[in-house]
């Protein structure tokens, strides 16, 4: 076992004079040599397997622990104090729940129970939800719990503040009335408990002898304190960490602890493992150039031995949905080749982009799991945009009407329900037809909440599906309520998403009704204005209701959330944010979405630290591959209904060229405007120097020659009118079909991006 270990390694794992730190880049052995010290421990240095606290910081992580374990040494690990620190405080409060001042049986909240729980004691003490936002105290809640501080102890002056720690205090009462802790009292409850008994906590230090965390850059400071407590006198620990893969700030995780754990406890006992084992040669030195742009690192060093590999394969394509489609094309080539669907990751930035990678997945009938995320449409925010269609589609559907009917909250309680089930129940008829019975001042939000769905089927049979799915956004207060929560922006970004799906749908639908055997973009080329012939949607006349596009298109979320899932056992493609793919490992990975905004976040290009927090996760992203690494860009992304577009990541570019294989033209070359009218000049120029534009399947770029939608030739210089932005000169086109787009300077809006097939425009 110890004999596979590099010097250094084997100098970790057998490190016997006091605590030690193992600082060290990705790949480089620092979660194998902490498992192999937990089973050098045990058979060598006969420790007993009741001394060892390991703590990971995922579920997946702490599982694959034990596993590796298992598979080495003949015991039970079953019992082994092995999780994460949720996990292990968890078990901690349940053996001393009383000494915890907690029932034996206490419930844990996650966060939507907790919300809900804040809710109630803002309504029961007259507390304006406006001023006082649900999300906003749960964060200020939880803020001040990993600081350790209770409502006594937090320093408040204003009277804002102050009223904040009064809402605190009632939540704290609340919940130990009703015997439930949420996940930050947990640690914290916990740390109280070994601080305050002395008989509890020289136990556990005891017991302890050796204290093992991974991942120790992501810890913040109460989970610091946490270990500290449970180290006694004669406690070793051994913390592995690499500084670089620090991606947690935003939850209070504190690189610091590094430096303080150094000077606390391993001084002169540090160690750095500096082989990489996992990556090739490109793809490793392409990671360290990369973080070097990075400034305060603790400095480490990584190289390989396993020779050049491959270069990381770049990637632009004209869209998102080509994009997808690319990364798809590119994944079945793979497993054709021999690679096992499992090896294969797609990793993407926010949670919004898997829905068109899952899509095309789906398509092409390839099993995919998303992990540390739901699946799109199970997400809750767009179940219940869902159900407000459903119910647009069918008032009587009484379990989408009970998931929405209070969400957003509009007053109507728990007894009305109650009440309104009891009548529908003696009449046998659907809630929606009970409401009538129900008298007073609940009967009549009951009977505006109807309207409100009665409002949403009529617009249905007038507004394309897409803007009817923008204006259920809207009037269901949807839209409103995720703005007003602190962290609901991805929320909205999935809602929004959902718009561009039905959009997609649209579009696609008004395809299905031509001759079958052509593609959309043969129809393109071949019929004056596809847009035209396609029968249109969401009208009345003629359209039978159960064909309705709404209801098709709910059909079409049920399937596209039912099947595709692979079950646990089958081997399936892996898809998940670069944030769940923390420690883990892949032969293929394929980083998608590699745009400026997106990757590095818009939200964090302003701030020095944000950005370098932005490129340690690239840095975590890059060096999950072993074999191959693909990073994957799009010209025009749809977002909300329109189209965006973007410039390649400056991480892209912070990558030396020697390490990277552009597979399309490189990004830089395709920043360019034009507007002057196309001239056999400008072509010749183009061609020259923008040869392979167009490698990429189905990337059908046709800049020179403009882009030919519903029998109009759109290049740069033509003058086009548009009802809402007015008059405006075309400056590029691209794509084809269904992709089509031009870039458009609005004499009173400026430069827009618009899609040729769904843009109403009119040549001058
Ligand atoms: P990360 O920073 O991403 O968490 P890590 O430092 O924890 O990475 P590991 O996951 O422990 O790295 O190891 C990376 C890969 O290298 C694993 O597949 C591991 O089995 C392999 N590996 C580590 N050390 C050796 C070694 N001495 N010989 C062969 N393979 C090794
Ligand atoms: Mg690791």
């Amino acid at each position: 076992m110890i004999e596979q270990l590099n010097p250094y390694q084997s100098q970790a794992v057998t490190h016997e004079d006091g605590h030690a730190l193992i600082l060290a880049g990705a790949g480089s052995g620092k979660t194998r040599v902490l498992t192999t010290r937990i089973v050098w421990l045990i058979q060598q240095k006969l420790i007993s397997p009741h001394a060892i606290l390991a703590v990971t910081f995922t579920n997946k992580a702490a599982r694959e622990m034990k596993s590796r374990i298992a598979a080495m040494l003949p015991i039970n690990v079953g019992g082994m104090w092995v999780g994460t620190f949720h996990g292990l405080c968890n078990r901690l409060l349940r053996a001393h729940y009383r000494d915890a001042n907690l029932p034996q049986t206490f419930q844990i909240l996650d966060n939507t129970d907790q919300l809900a729980a804040i809710k109630r004691i803002l309504k029961a003490g007259n507390f304006d939800e406006s001023k006082f936002p649900p999300r906003d105290v749960l964060r200020f809640i939880a803020s001040r719990k990993e600081e350790g501080l209770r409502p006594d102890a937090v320093q408040a002056q204003d009277p804002y503040s102050l009223r904040m720690v009064e809402i605190y205090r009632l939540y704290e009462a609340q919940c130990q009335r009703e015997g439930v802790v949420d996940f930050a009292e947990l640690l914290l409850r916990c740390l109280e408990l070994l601080e305050r008994n002395p008989v509890i906590s020289q136990h556990y230090q005891q017991r302890f002898q050796h204290i093992l965390v991974d991942e120790f850059q992501d810890t913040n400071r109460l989970q610091y304190r946490w270990l500290q407590c449970l180290a006694g006198p004669r406690s070793f620990m051994f913390a592995v960490g690499d500084d670089d893969q620090s991606i947690y700030a935003f939850r209070g995780a504190r690189v610091g602890n590094m430096v303080d754990f150094e000077r606390d406890y391993a001084k002169g006992h540090v160690i750095r493992l500096e082989q990489n084992y996992r990556s090739y040669g490109h793809i490793l030195n392409a990671a360290n150039a990369l973080i070097a742009n990075n400034t305060e690192r603790l400095g480490k060093n990584l190289w390989t031995e396993q020779g050049e590999g491959e270069q990381i394969r770049v990637m632009e394509l004209a869209s998102d949905h080509e994009e997808a489609q690319w990364v798809v094309d590119e994944v079945r080539a793979l497993i054709r080749d021999g690679m096992s669907r499992s090896d294969i990751a797609i990793l993407y930035r926010s949670n919004a982009q898997s829905r068109v990678l899952e899509h095309a997945l789906f398509t092409s009938g390839i099993p995919y799991r998303v992990y540390g995320g739901l699946r799109f449409f199970e997400r809750q925010e767009i179940k219940h945009a869902l159900a407000y269609l459903r119910l647009t589609a069918s008032l009587d559907d009484d379990n989408s009407f009970l998931r929405v009917v209070n969400f957003p909250a509009r007053g109507i309680g728990a007894r009305t329900l109650e009440n309104l089930t009891d009548q529908a129940r003696t009449y046998s008829t659907p809630l929606a037809q009970a409401v009538a019975r129900v008298a007073g001042k609940a009967g009549s939000s009951l009977v505006q909440f109807c309207g409100l769905i009665q409002r949403l089927t009529e617009a249905s049979r007038t507004l394309p599906l897409s803007e009817l799915v923008d204006e259920m956004i809207e009037v269901s207060g949807l839209r409103a309520y995720y703005q007003t929560q602190r962290d609901g922006s991805e929320r909205l970004e999935n809602l929004e998403e959902l718009v561009t799906a039905a959009k997609v749908f649209e579009i696609e639908q008004s395809f299905s009704g031509l001759p079958a055997g052509l593609t959309p973009r043969q129809i393109n080329q071949n019929s004056p204005d596809p847009f035209e012939q396609a029968p249109a949607i969401g009208q009345a006349d003629g359209v039978d209701e159960a064909l309705s596009p709404l209801v098709a298109f709910l059909a079409h979320a049920s399937l596209e959330s039912g099947d595709a899932q692979a079950d646990d056992g089958t081997q399936a493609v892996q898809l998940m944010t670069v944030h769940s793919a923390k420690g883990l490992e892949f032969d293929a990975v394929f980083l998608t979405g590699l745009e400026d905004g997106l990757f590095p976040h818009e939200n964090s290009i302003h701030e020095r630290d944000g950005l370098q927090e932005e490129r340690r996760l690239m840095y975590v992203a890059m060096t999950r591959a072993r074999e191959r690494l693909y990073m994957t860009l799009a010209q025009s992304r749809m977002l909300h209904g329109q189209v965006r577009y973007s410039r390649a990541s400056r991480f892209v570019e912070e990558v030396p060229p020697e390490h990277l294989k552009w597979l399309s033209a490189r990004a830089a070359d395709n920043v360019w405007l034009d507007l002057a009218p196309m001239s056999t000049a400008t072509s010749g120029r183009r061609s020259s120097s923008g040869a392979g534009f167009s490698q990429g399947p189905g990337a059908t770029t046709t800049m020179a020659r403009g882009v030919e939608v519903g029998g109009v030739q759109y290049r740069a210089g033509l003058q086009v009118s548009h009802p809402r932005f007015g008059e405006g000169t075309v400056l590029t086109v691209s794509g084809a079909g269904l992709d089509a787009q031009a870039q458009i300077n609005f004499a009173d809006v400026g430069v827009k991006t618009l899609a040729l097939g769904i843009a109403k425009l009119t040549v001058l």
